[in-house]
């Protein structure tokens, strides 16, 4: 397993992971398999979607943060249960085939990394099984 550092610079963001995942494919030497990506937070998540108009990411954010807003009398004490929600609505993990050494993306996709109570330094793991 390889253990990839992402810094956030904001409290909510979609960083583009794309690049590091796979280099860490390429550094692992598989060209066929499967690659799965982790994110072991409790506030961020893991999506893929399109990478081409950041503006998709900019529309994505804003409208979770109207369906899940900040503040709405929530319990938990730590004060960003908005964050918990937003995370197991987005998911934990992701699963890309690899082929010939890369990961099979489609042309718009780019795989994020989705930070939901930044700025922090985050951790993603990444599993890669030849097959
Ligand atoms: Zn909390």
């Amino acid at each position: 397993m390889k253990e990839i550092e992402v810094k956030t610079s904001k409290h909510t963001q979609m960083r583009d992971i794309t690049r590091e995942i796979q280099a860490a494919v390429t550094e692992s030497g598989v060209t066929e398999g499967i690659c799965m990506v982790f994110v072991p937070h409790t506030t961020a998540a893991v999506t893929i979607n399109e990478n081409a108009d950041p503006d998709v990411v900019r529309d994505f954010t804003m409208e979770i943060n109207k369906i899940v807003p900040w503040e709405d009398g929530y319990h938990h004490m730590e004060g960003n249960s908005a964050a918990h929600l937003k995370s197991s609505m987005i998911g934990f993990s992701e699963q890309i085939i690899i082929e010939n050494g890369k990961l099979v993306l489609g042309v718009w996709q780019g795989i994020y990394f989705c930070e939901y109570d930044g700025p922090r330094r985050r951790k993603v793991y990444v599993k890669i099984m030849e097959g």
